[in-house]
């Protein structure tokens, strides 16, 4: 099917002023979930927004979840047709670093850049794939286009499994769309495919009632951080990053000769991810070998090492406890719950005084990479930048994206706006009207592939 669009470049210029309107709106409510002193602000947001839906002709309303309330709209244009659930967040982290070089919650436009805490994550993507979605009814596309807007997401989610259980005002879709990753680079859509999972656990031991002089009793006395230590060499290749767990790779699904190359393709760089982070040396120096390990390889990290002494200069104690804070990273197919168990019983054979409790659990998540929903993507992206996108894994994890899959098994695509110089999640957050205006083509175009997809049932 053609995606070329003669009405789409002057709908596009027409609705500039009111994106960038919208934005300043949103953009100068600080709706930061973290900070109970913004819980005001967070419901203003929801409330803003479920006005801004129904300003363009659609149905709307605030959902309370006994946190923050989401907000839940759209447009149903058919009972038979499609329907496409568009996920994105409306709260923001807090904007306290110092190297703000503007008021994070006053909206600026210089040309094509819009500054402010919340621009590219999430509110110009989420305004962006509402403004196509009001191209798509108007251009009268069978598709029903429903929005869900979190405000919760950067708190990680807390009532957002149990919200999608009210079906009167969360409806079911046939496929989500979220809009809330960065491309890899500048000239490459990207398109997530997977989100490691992950499970934490605190390891604790107590040897003692209290800490003991080390002239008096060391040599007869245990040492809880040595032996915490040594249980985490006996967890993890700390040079490799091999994890020594009995069983911990048996469920893991090696990336497709495919997305491997798909990972090569996404413009990745060493250097520019070194600089970033500010690393000094890595486990890996190819950029084929590290987008591996951070994107569809499991971890096993060492957080913290509690106990003992840490004021300045040595203090010779034997400490009578401590503790080993861990998570592990899972990719697909690994369960957090059994993972949990393999480490609990190499644990407890290794040292049965320690202690292992559970830290969190989240699934892992694997897209579909190809099929007709992974053409839509493409057809998307070519249509909105001119390019194929490369398909590619997100490292951290999206407990929202999780809670959809369980609610409703249904297709979970990724067509992510941001760049990795807007600042995400860092001072000087910043989106651009480049990536507005291709994403609203990007956007139709994929809503068009949905639409023809009507008698398609995965
Ligand atoms: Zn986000």
């Amino acid at each position: 099917m053609s995606t070329s669009d003669p009405k789409i470049a002057s709908y596009i210029q027409h609705a500039r002023p009111r994106f960038e309107g919208m934005l300043a709106e949103l953009v100068e409510l600080p709706s930061v979930s973290m900070d109970p002193a913004h819980a005001v602000d967070v419901r203003r947001t929801a409330a803003l927004a479920v006005e801004f839906l129904k300003e363009l002709g659609a149905e709307a309303q605030l959902v309370e979840t006994g946190g923050h309330p989401l907000v839940s709209g759209g447009w149903t244009t058919g009972a038979h047709h499609p329907t496409v659930t568009i996920y994105n967040h409306l709260d923001v982290q807090p904007a306290q670093e110092p190297e703000w070089r503007q008021a994070p919650f006053a909206f600026r436009k210089e040309d094509e850049l819009y500054h402010g805490r919340g621009t590219t994550d999430d509110k110009g993507p989420a305004l962006t794939a509402l403004l196509a979605a009001k191209y798509a009814v108007e251009a009268g596309m069978p598709v029903n286009l429903r929005f869900l807007w979190e405000l919760e997401e950067e708190i990680g989610s807390p009532n957002f499994a149990a919200a999608l259980v009210n079906r009167e005002a969360v409806t079911k879709p046939d496929s989500v769309l979220v809009s809330d990753t960065v491309w890899v680079a500048r000239n490459r859509p990207a398109a997530s495919t997977g989100l490691r999972g992950l499970v934490g656990a605190r390891l604790t031991l107590r040897t003692g009632e209290k800490d003991a002089h080390s002239g008096l009793t060391g040599g007869a006395a245990r040492n809880p951080l040595a032996e915490l230590c040594a249980l985490a060499h006996a967890c993890v290749d700390a040079h490799t990053g091999k994890v020594k767990i009995p069983g911990f790779y048996d469920d893991v699904v090696p990336p497709t000769k495919a997305e491997l190359q798909s990972f090569r393709a996404s413009g990745f760089q060493v250097a520019r991810f070194k600089q970033v982070y500010g690393f000094h040396s890595l486990r890996a120096t190819a950029a084929a070998d590290v987008v591996r390990r951070i994107w569809a390889s499991p971890t096993f990290e060492v957080h913290g090492l509690v106990g003992g002494y840490t004021g300045p200069g040595v203090k010779t104690v034997v400490p009578g406890s401590g503790e080993l804070k861990v998570t592990m990273r899972l990719v697909p197919n690994q369960r957090p719950a059994k993972i949990f168990a393999l480490l609990r019983r190499h644990i407890a054979t290794l040292n049965p005084d320690v202690r292992v409790e559970p830290e969190g659990m989240l699934e892992p998540f694997r897209g579909v990479v190809s099929g007709p929903y992974a053409d839509a993507v493409r057809v998307g992206f070519r249509a909105g930048f001119g390019k194929e996108p490369a398909f590619v894994r997100e490292g951290g994890s999206i407990g929202a994206v999780q809670s959809m899959v369980q609610a409703w098994h249904v297709p979970i695509l990724f067509m992510g706006l941001s760049l990795p110089e807007h600042g995400y999640h860092a001072p000087n957050e910043n989106f651009d009207w480049g990536q507005a205006s291709g994403g609203i083509r990007a956007f139709v175009a994929y809503f068009r592939e949905l639409a023809a997809m009507r008698h398609f049932h995965p």
